[in-house]
Formats: C-alpha cells, sequence, structure tokens
C-alpha cells in the first residue's frame, strides 16, 4: 500500500490565483518527495483558529500569503532570526514537539534570485526600495547583508518607511520616508508596493540610473507599469517577481524537508 503523502498548504485570502500549489508539486516530482500541497481560502479573523486546526489535523507545514503574514508571526512558537526582526512570516512548520516554527524566506528568496539568477550587483550600490508593507519588511534584512552603499525605503505614506528604516538602523545604510524625499539616482530600484496589482506606477522621479536596474516583486503575463517604467528609465535589466516566489517557495520546501530543489526548470516551465 501507498505511503499517505505529508500535507503542505499555502493559506490566503484571496489565493485562488495562487502559483504556490504548481510551484511545490514541481519541486516534489523532481526530489522524489512524497507530499500533498494545497491552497486553502481562509476568512479573515479566522487565521489563528483554522492554522491551530490544521495542524492538529496533521497537517506538517504551510506558506502564509496575504493578508495572514503578520498573523502567522504571532502563531509561531519560536522564529528564525529573519522572521524576528521582520515581524512578519510566509512559512511555518509543525515540529516533532508540536511546536509551530516560523521562518521568512521572502528576503532569502529575493535575494537569491537577484544575486544568483539575475547576476545583479548589491555590493557598494544605491537601493531604492518602493514601499514599506508585508513584504518589504522581509525583505530589507537580506538586503542589507548583500552590503549596498545605501538603502532608501519611500513610499506613499510616508510615515510607515520612515519607521521602517528606523527599525532596521542597526542592520545597515537605511533611510526612509515619502516619495518626494527621492532627490537623487539608485543603480537598483525594487518595487515592493501593491500599485502594479492594481495597474498604477508609483508616485517617482525619474531616478533611475542609466544601465541601472528595474525589479518588481509583483508578476504576471504581462510587464507591470513599473517594468515599463524602467525600460523607459534605459534600464539594463528589468524583472518581475517570478523568479523570487519560486525561489522563496524552494527555502520552504528546503525547510520542510531537508532538500533543496532545483529551481531553473520550474522557472522554465512557469515562465
Ligand atoms: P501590503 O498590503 O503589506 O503593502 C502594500 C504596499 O504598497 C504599501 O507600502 C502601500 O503603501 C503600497 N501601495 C499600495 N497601493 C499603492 C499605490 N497605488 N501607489 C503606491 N503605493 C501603493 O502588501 P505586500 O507588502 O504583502 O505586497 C506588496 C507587493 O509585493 C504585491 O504586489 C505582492 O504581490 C508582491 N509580493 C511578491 C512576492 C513574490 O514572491 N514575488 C512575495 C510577497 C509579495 P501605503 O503604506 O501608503 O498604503
Amino acid at each position: 500500500m501507498p505511503l499517505k503523502a505529508d500535507r503542505y498548504a499555502v493559506i490566503g485570502n484571496p489565493i485562488a490565483h495562487s502559483k504556490s500549489p504548481l510551484i511545490h508539486r514541481l519541486f516534489a516530482e523532481q526530489t522524489q518527495q512524497n507530499l500533498a500541497y494545497q491552497a486553502l481560502l481562509v476568512p479573515l479573523g479566522e487565521f489563528e483558529a483554522r492554522v491551530g486546526e490544521l495542524f492538529a489535523q496533521g497537517l506538517r507545514g504551510c506558506n502564509v500569503t496575504i493578508p495572514f503574514k503578520q498573523n502567522a508571526w504571532a502563531v509561531a512558537h519560536e522564529r528564525s532570526p529573519y522572521a524576528q526582526i521582520a515581524g512578519a512570516l510566509n512559512t511555518l512548520m509543525l515540529r516533532p514537539d508540536q511546536s509551530i516554527y516560523g521562518h521568512n524566506t521572502d528576503g532569502l528568496g529575493m535575494m537569491r534570485d537577484l544575486l544568483v539568477n539575475k547576476q545583479v550587483t548589491i555590493q557598494g550600490k544605491k537601493v531604492l526600495v518602493l514601499g514599506a508593507g508585508g513584504a518589504v519588511r522581509g525583505i530589507i534584512q537580506p538586503l542589507l547583508e548583500a552590503q549596498p552603499a545605501l538603502v532608501q525605503l519611500a513610499n506613499r505614506t510616508a510615515a510607515t518607511a520612515s519607521d521602517l528604516a528606523y527599525d532596521f538602523k542597526p542592520y545597515g545604510e537605511i533611510v526612509g520616508g515619502g516619495f518626494e524625499a527621492i532627490n537623487s539616482s539608485f543603480d537598483v530600484i525594487i518595487n515592493g508596493t501593491a500599485a502594479s496589482l492594481q495597474g498604477e506606477l508609483p508616485d517617482i522621479p525619474n531616478c533611475l540610473t542609466e544601465g541601472g536596474v528595474g525589479y518588481d516583486m509583483m508578476y504576471g503575463s504581462e510587464p507591470t507599469p513599473f517594468m515599463r517604467w524602467a525600460y523607459e528609465q534605459r534600464a539594463q535589466g528589468v524583472f518581475d517577481g517570478l523568479g523570487m516566489l519560486i525561489e522563496q517557495a524552494a527555502e520552504a520546501f528546503e525547510l520542510w524537508r531537508g532538500i533543496r530543489p532545483d529551481t531553473r526548470p520550474v522557472f522554465a516551465a512557469l515562465a
């Protein structure tokens, strides 16, 4: 009789369009892991109770997406240093003693995509990050570890970016404010706002160094407004967030299964 598959899930609201089930199925086939991974819609306000039930029913781990990343942080009994500092997490794992371990793989995934897959240099460069929401919280520490000359956070609500920059001051050169505080050029601009989801471009001046890099965390079948803007600024490299999505999934898969999948064939299958 075949062994029962270990169960995993991605939890969010909305969740129907998540690519995570496909990505994890491809990882599992490639590494011959016996697991089942499904997308679960959880009503707002019910995250904590539902996650408790799912783990009690045998769920081994889950990814967590909009809008539950901060709720997930609160349900973890222990957190990785990245999750601890970010104040939000996207990966939970049930440990043998039934305690819940939390990790934030967003920033690690984005940095692996930028540095390894896209061969972008961050060390010594000026980096502008647009947005100051959950996703940006997760990427700042791994970004600062790559030793940029400066990270500037710019957000529609300026106070959120200045507060976030203040929190991360111990980890590197970082400032934060509104879009109007952008008054120089940057080698790399990362769009971590949800503006692309609404088909909008953040209200920013021409501030990408010619030959620089534009990276949108959002992904889709068409270039986003931010990606089109970066092309107009004569960027040398313009990327969407599909590689980040696949790499953050690989980090979670490795945490759960102890084996690292090769992300290249998965990227080729989804691109
Ligand atoms: P949040 O809701 O936590 O934050 C949204 C951010 O976007 C805030 O900074 C908000 O500014 C800003 N924003 C929203 N609308 C606009 C607009 N029209 N113009 C300018 N700024 C705007 O979302 P997340 O941080 O979780 O997600 C942000 C993006 O990152 C999404 O597009 C998401 O799809 C993507 N993402 C991609 C991942 C990947 O693996 N590729 C992983 C995680 C996220 P304000 O504070 O003023 O409201």
